[in-house]
């Protein structure tokens, strides 16, 4: 039996590791916060005191962390990842990360004669749920191959994307149209109100033609009950915004829309909701 290592265990984290071990794999976990470990351990996964006793102990590790501070903190921490790393030792960082910081980790762990790949995920909670993510992977194709099968019990689809940099890039992108997508919705909400008409007949209406997407299905439902419980937290979508437009800045390609929006999602969280769901966005759009 593969037995795999997993650090962070959040909204995403969690359901993933216990995908893994719903499939017979033998799982460590560790996370910052050890009380999120215990509904793993009651389901059989071992839990490690530092990231460093993970990889020291698993061929493979996955990550699934908050953000770029977040993934050099865990790597390179005095026990971090990194420390474990020995020769052969596969690294898979799930995080949502911008490449830069991807191509920091993976040299670093390349450099101590370990193999790194970057794996963000595209879906939220209840994907990660039901093992249907979709895997943006790039970097060592001979540890896609090995990691498969366990990235197969996360995603419904696994993509490998080429060279390092290339699976955070993609996921940077698809969460930019994602918020840009957020933001006028939850503005075309707001004016709807303000005209006087339903909000359920506005959603009914988008819901019929062209524009109909899950998305707007699931959170305009939430959004007008005011239920902004986290699936994807604002601060996470503000920062994959920012990272957005940091890769356009880079690349000299003007991103007016996403500029806008990340202004937008800058200002729920000066209001206060950066724990909410990114649909929370709403709020500073009414506010
Ligand atoms: P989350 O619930 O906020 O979990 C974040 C994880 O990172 C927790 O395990 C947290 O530990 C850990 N962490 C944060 N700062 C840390 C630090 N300095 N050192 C060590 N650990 C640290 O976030 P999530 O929703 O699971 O998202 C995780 C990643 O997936 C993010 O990059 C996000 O952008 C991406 N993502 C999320 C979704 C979604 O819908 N939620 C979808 C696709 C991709 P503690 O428990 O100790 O705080």
């Amino acid at each position: 039996m593969q037995s795999f290592g997993f650090l962070g265990l959040g909204i995403m984290g969690a359901p993933m590791a216990k995908n893994l071990l719903k499939a017979g794999f033998a799982v460590t976990v560790w996370n910052r916060s050890p009380e999120k470990c215990a509904e793993l351990a009651a389901l059989g996964a071992k839990v490690a005191a530092a990231p460093a006793e993970v990889t020291g102990s698993c061929a493979v590790t996955f990550a699934m962390l908050a953000d770029p501070a977040a993934a050099e903190a865990v790597c390179f921490a005095p026990d971090g990842a990194l420390q474990g790393i020995g020769a052969g030792r596969g690294y898979v960082d799930m995080s949502t990360v911008d490449a830069a910081t991807s191509q920091k980790i993976g040299a670093a762990i390349a450099f101590k004669g370990g193999r790194f790949l970057e794996a963000p995920v595209s879906g939220s909670k209840k994907p990660a749920e039901d093992g249907t993510l979709i895997i943006l992977a790039a970097g060592e194709r001979e540890l896609f191959d090995e990691a498969l099968p366990a990235l197969e019990k996360m995603g419904k689809k696994c993509l490998f994307l080429g060279e390092l940099g290339n699976g955070a890039r993609m996921k940077l992108i698809v969460n930019m149209v994602m918020g840009g997508m957020m933001t006028i919705f939850c503005e075309g909400l707001a004016l709807a109100a303000k005209a006087g008409l339903r909000s359920s007949s506005l959603l009914d209406v988008l819901d019929a033609g062209a524009l109909a997407n899950p998305m707007f299905k699931l959170k305009g439902a939430q959004i007008v009950q005011g239920n902004f419980a986290p699936a994807f937290p604002l601060k996470h979508m503000q920062k994959d915004m920012r990272l957005a437009v940091a890769l356009g800045d880079a690349l000299g390609q003007p991103l007016f829309a996403a500029a806008t929006a990340n202004e937008s999602f800058k200002k729920a969280k000066a209001l206060g909701l950066s724990d909410d769901d990114f649909s929370a966005v709403f709020q500073a759009i009414t506010s």
